[in-house]
């Protein structure tokens, strides 16, 4: 387990951010081998992430909640969700997951099998 507050804050941060942009980026209308590997996915991101007391929560929210995965949509608004309630057990505020919108563009521009992105 991390001890240091400043060093867990600073892990969740950077790995938050890597999560949504995961979702951001995840296919509009995925083939069911990609919904499996995102679920598979945030299971083992769940079970492996590097703060012990986290990870145990986290597998809770996941049981109760499990991932969507049916489209980028879904994901993305999951992640939001599960997020949120991280947020409220750490006594954070909401984040309004109607204002995910580009927040979690990434740049990289190789996005789109239909060209139009
Ligand atoms: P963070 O929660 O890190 O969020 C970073 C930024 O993301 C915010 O500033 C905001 O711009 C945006 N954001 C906020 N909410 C949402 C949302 N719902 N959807 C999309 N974007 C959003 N810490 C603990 O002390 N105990 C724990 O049990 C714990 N469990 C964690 C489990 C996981 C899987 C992760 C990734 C982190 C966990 N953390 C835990 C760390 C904690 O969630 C925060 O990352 C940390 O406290 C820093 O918080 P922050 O206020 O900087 O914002």
């Amino acid at each position: 387990r991390l001890g240091n507050e400043t060093v867990k804050a600073e892990l969740g941060r950077a790995t938050w951010k890597y999560f949504h942009t995961v979702m951001a980026r995840f296919p509009e209308k995925p083939t069911l081998d990609e919904q499996e590997a995102l679920r598979s996915f945030v299971h083992l991101f769940a079970r492996l992430y590097p703060c012990g007391e986290c990870a145990e929560h986290f597998q809770q929210h996941l049981s109760k909640y499990p991932p969507q995965v049916s489209s980028r949509n879904a994901a993305a608004g999951w992640a939001c969700f599960v997020h949120n309630e991280v947020n409220a057990m750490l006594d954070k505020p909401e984040f309004d997951c109607n204002d995910l919108g580009s927040f979690y563009d990434c740049g990289c521009n190789d996005d789109e099998e239909s060209g139009d992105g």
